[in-house]
């Protein structure tokens, strides 16, 4: 195998996944979000297959594998039209921080549930007056006994209503030093003092983003995940699977683009031939094809890196995979849009819909401008500027 090919293993893992995606397609996806059903039947489909807990190991009901494996799945779902946005949430964040920090009792009682879809984990990070900073994180835990109380609000909260419980950041007293510290807890959500209510988006998806609103919300000592000390170290951890997820949907939703787009220019005849013979519509998509492509490349690699230990160089690359992969699947969903004319705004050909899905990939889960300042003082040596 060259470096530049995946192994034989992940490239029949695509294949299987793709042949599983094609069964229920976009017009389930669709059908699904406008109707307001969810996509439970997919869902445990890919979990029944293994492939939904394939990053996880396998004492947990997992298969071991790596990041690479689940962004493979979560990147051909999208490109078969049904991007899951809690494959980046259920498996990769919380399923990474709870392998990679949580004691046996907690990877027992939770992965299993996350690995075959029966126990969908939500993450909360998000708070209204934070945002993008979310070194200014208010939801706070504080001690009461062994337990835990919990007090604070979230928001933008993907799949709470189709999730069991959820990873929430929050911030507990240092004993030593009386400053805020970030901590881990898992929260079910049906816990008394726990409510959500959707947020209305403009998606076309049936995953909803959630209000969270966390009212003293009462915790065994167990709730909390990993040590209470090293919250921040444990919180990084699922930043790269983070952004390496988000970048294989944002590239599986740019490669569904430009399929769509390509099929429609090679028939659509409007001056005696197919509009994909004239340039002004081939160069566009031949150009999303190479910034899909590129985009693909720096996924693998940030995988690559993090698979074997190198969390400085995997930021690096997920950053900028992660940025890479969100420019080409808007422009990949633009163009998609402006090939098809008048087409392109219709709900049946449903090409529209990918805007703001591939848009949303431009701010969530961190922004292109919190991307360009890392690699401005990361990769670049510029001083913070913010
Ligand atoms: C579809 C969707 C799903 C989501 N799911 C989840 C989820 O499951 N869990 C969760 O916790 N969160 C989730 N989020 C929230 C998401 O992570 C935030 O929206 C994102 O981090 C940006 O925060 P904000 O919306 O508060 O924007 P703000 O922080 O208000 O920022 C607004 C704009 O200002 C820019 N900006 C801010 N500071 C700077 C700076 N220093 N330099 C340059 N530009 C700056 C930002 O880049 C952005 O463009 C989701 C969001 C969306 C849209």
């Amino acid at each position: 195998m060259s470096s530049f090919t995946e192994s034989e293993e992940r490239q029949t893992l695509r294949r299987e996944v793709t042949k599983l995606a094609k069964t229920y397609g976009r017009e389930y996806f669709t059908r699904c979000a406008r109707s307001g059903e969810k996509t439970t039947d997919l869902w445990l489909a890919i979990g029944k297959a293994g492939y939904l807990g394939i990053n996880i190991p396998e004492e947990y009901g997992g298969g071991g594998g790596g990041i690479g494996d689940v962004a493979a799945v979560c990147e051909e779902l999208a490109a078969q039209g049904c991007p899951l946005l809690m494959m980046v949430v259920s498996p990769a964040i919380c399923g990474t921080v709870i392998s990679r920090f949580g004691t046996d009792a907690q990877k027992q009682k939770w992965l299993p549930g996350i690995c075959d879809g029966s126990e969908t984990m939500a993450f909360a990070i998000t708070e209204p007056d934070a945002g993008t900073n979310s070194h200014n994180i208010t939801t706070t835990a504080r001690r009461d006994g062994d337990d835990w109380v919990l007090k604070g609000q979230k928001t933008y909260i993907s799949g709470m209503d189709e999730s069991k419980s959820v990873l929430v950041v929050s911030r507990a007293e240092d004993a030593k030093t009386g400053k805020l510290k970030p901590c881990l807890f898992v929260v079910p959500t049906d816990a008394p003092g726990l409510s959500f209510t959707p947020i209305p988006m403009e998606i076309v998806s049936p995953e909803l983003q959630f209000q969270v609103f966390i009212d003293d919300v009462r915790l065994p000592a167990d709730a909390i995940v990993g040590d209470e000390d090293a919250g921040l170290v444990q919180l990084f951890a699922g930043l790269n699977p983070e952004r390496i997820m988000a970048a294989s949907f944002s590239t599986g939703l740019g490669r569904f683009a430009l399929d769509r787009a390509t099929e429609y220019v090679k028939t659509r005849e409007v001056f005696g031939a197919p509009i994909g013979s004239h340039q002004g519509i081939a160069h566009p998509l031949a150009q999303s094809k190479i910034e899909i492509e590129l985009a693909r490349l720096m996924t693998q690699k940030a995988s690559a890196l993090y698979e074997a230990g190198d969390d400085m160089g995997a930021g690096e690359a997920a950053n900028m995979a992660k940025y890479a992969a969100a420019e080409a699947a808007c422009d990949a969903a633009d163009r998609a849009v402006q090939s098809h004319g008048g087409n392109g705004i219709t709900q049946e050909y449903g090409v529209a819909g990918l805007l703001v899905a591939a848009r949303a990939g431009r701010i969530a889960p961190v922004s292109r401008e919190m991307i360009l300042n890392f690699v401005g003082m990361h990769s670049l040596g510029l001083p913070k500027s913010y």
